[in-house]
């Protein structure tokens, strides 16, 4: 799939359309989800134009993932949720429902999670 550069975070990522930032260095843009769903849900984007994960780890430099990654657990620390715990999810390709076609990855927290992946999913032998 080709990045579509109109997509809402490359738009933001441009300052085209805002955001509620909680943090950003050369490497990522950490905002607030538009439509929380956890007390604590902060979107961390790279700054490069990738797709989803795939992309991402396919085609960007070591230095640009390893940037990013450490701006996520920055983040996560910075949000107060590294000793109660939280989750990242990163959506990638039509089964995930991404809904976004620019890589990020969801931290979620403030609260327990529940189950990692909904019952009315999971297959029937787990
Ligand atoms: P995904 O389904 O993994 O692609 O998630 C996309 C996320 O982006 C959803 O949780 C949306 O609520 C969030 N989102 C969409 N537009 C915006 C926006 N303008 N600012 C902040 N979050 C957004």
């Amino acid at each position: 799939m080709a990045y579509d550069p109109d997509n809402v975070f490359a738009k933001i990522l441009r300052g085209e359309i805002p955001c509620k930032k909680a943090y950003e260095d050369d490497y990522a843009l950490a905002f607030h989800d538009i439509r929380p769903q956890a007390k604590a849900h902060v979107l961390v984007i790279p700054k490069g134009a990738y797709v989803d994960m795939e992309d991402f780890t396919a085609h960007a430099s070591v230095d640009e993932i390893a940037g990013f990654f450490a701006a996520v657990g920055r983040v996560a620390r910075e949000l107060n949720l590294a000793r109660s715990g939280y989750r990242l999810i990163a959506n990638a390709g039509p089964d995930s429902r991404q809904e976004v076609p620019h890589f990020h990855v969801h931290i979620l927290g403030g609260q327990d999670m529940g189950p990692m992946v909904d019952a009315a999913v999971r297959p029937r032998h787990i």
